[in-house]
């Protein structure tokens, strides 16, 4: 007879996993805390047009298990062309191009060759080495756009030793939006599975045979059990494990880190940017503050522009109403079109830090943490406990096709296929 398997967590992960168990003649059961499934692809649908909280891009579509699963799911796709954009100083002068495209190619020079040094962040080292640097706008805009961005870490906290994962994390061929909402990918996924919405996992007790699942809506058993909860949700001990976990997992939870990346999705009657440019960069004085603007005009029929809040000053918006965050986006792009441009008529928002199923926004190694902390996932425990999500999978952390293929990895196992 099949063994009974619980799958924890309806995100990307869990949801692979559960299809590919199901196809393989199981019947798994996944517990999802929320009311919806999809995790962090979560599509805001609230003012009639898609804004993506979490995940908006296939990271390189070529070879990318997501890609044909987004075809499938009707899902729109549309090329950001990262190198269509202009950055603009505080004065609102355009750095000219070819000074960006100088110091862009001498970014990615020292990103090659960076030689981390352990305990040390990744933003302690570069700043030591390039002390000048520090007062350049240009490279806080590059440094925090760019790789706060993709490792989702303040670079202060990121490990100069671990940060250039990133390198790999993506498949070939430049990155693509989803133009119609993320959401489709979930709900594609989710079609025929035994799902259990509005259930959170409060304790697994995993000292007998069957492994018991206690939620808010009643106790579960199975005989193995795929937790798939966020690296947040796992650090702030949301779950009680009887016994409790081994020290190695206990370690890589706590010595890994959940960054945040906050989105901000703001809708004009009219587009007074210029329309042709996908991306429009500005540099302030502080670091991760409403920096990058995505022309979101250029692939959809919304009149909008989405920025975002990285590094710490993505946990200081949480803290700021809708009209001083308006203000604050507001003064740069006054900045760069003149005082008379408009506010917005809408704004839509994340909350990644205090949303309560993921805790922050993706994981990253820490100072504390080698690459290694990652892999310790990859570890079944008493051959009854397993785990997947963005943080179990090194080598392509932080992404959508990462959850998946973990989900995927760990099924292989429970079944005995590898
Ligand atoms: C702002 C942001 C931007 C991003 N941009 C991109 C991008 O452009 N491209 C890309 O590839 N990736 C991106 N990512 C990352 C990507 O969204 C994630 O890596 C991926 O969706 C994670 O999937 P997962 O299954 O590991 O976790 P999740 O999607 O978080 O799924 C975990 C599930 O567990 C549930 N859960 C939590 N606690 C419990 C509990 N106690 N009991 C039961 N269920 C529980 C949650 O509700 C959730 O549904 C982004 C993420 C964010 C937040």
């Amino acid at each position: 007879m099949n063994p009974e398997i619980i799958v924890i967590g309806g995100g990307i992960s869990g949801l692979s996993a559960a299809n590919y168990l199901k196809e393989a003649g199981f019947n798994p059961i996944v517990l999802e805390a929320q009311p919806k499934v999809g995790g962090r692809t979560s599509t805001d649908r609230s003012l009639g047009i898609a804004f993506d909280e979490g995940a908006s891009w296939i990271h390189g579509p070529v070879n990318n298990p997501i890609t044909l699963l987004a075809k499938k799911a009707g899902m729109e796709t549309f090329v950001t062309e990262d190198d269509n954009q202009k950055v603009y100083d505080i004065d609102g002068l355009a750095y000219p191009d070819e000074k960006l495209e100088q110091e862009e190619n001498a970014l990615h020079e020292i990103l090659e060759n960076f030689k981390g040094d352990k305990g040390k962040s990744f933003g302690e080292v570069i700043y030591q080495e390039y002390p000048h640097l520090r007062q350049d706008r240009l490279w806080t805009f590059m440094l925090s756009a760019y790789l706060e961005f993709d490792e989702g870490s303040d670079i202060f906290k990121l490990a100069s030793m671990n940060f250039q994962h990133d390198k790999a994390f993506k498949f070939d061929g430049e990155d693509v939006i989803i133009s119609n909402g993320y959401d489709k990918l979930a709900k594609y996924l989710a079609t025929g599975l035994d799902i259990h919405l509005s259930t959170q996992v409060k304790g697994i007790d995993y000292s007998e045979k069957k492994v018991s699942v206690h939620t808010t809506s009643g106790s579960y058993t199975a005989d193995k059990v795929l937790i798939t909860v966020p690296l947040g949700v796992l650090k702030k001990g949301i779950i009680k494990f009887s016994p409790d976990l081994p020290p190695q997992t206990q370690k890589a939870i706590h010595s890994l880190e959940m960054g945040t990346v906050n989105k901000f999705l703001l809708i004009w009657d009219e587009v007074f940017w210029e329309n042709e440019l996908q991306y429009l960069g500005f540099t302030p004085e502080e670091k991760g503050k409403f920096n990058y603007f995505l022309n979101v005009k250029k692939f959809s029929e919304i009149r909008a522009l989405m920025t975002f809040a990285f590094g710490d000053y993505a946990y200081t918006t949480e803290q700021m109403t809708d009209q001083e965050i308006i203000d604050e986006i507001m003064s740069h792009l006054k900045a760069i079109y003149g005082d008379d441009t408009p506010d917005p008529t809408h704004m839509l928002r994340t909350r990644w830090k205090q949303n309560p199923y993921s805790l922050g926004s993706y994981s990253h190694a820490t100072v504390d943490s080698g690459i290694e902390a990652f892999k310790i996932f990859e570890e079944p425990i008493d051959n009854k406990l397993f785990f997947a999500g963005e943080h179990t999978i090194s080598e392509f952390v932080a992404t959508v096709h990462g959850a998946y293929l973990s989900g995927i990895r760990e099924v292989k196992k429970m079944i005995g296929m590898v």
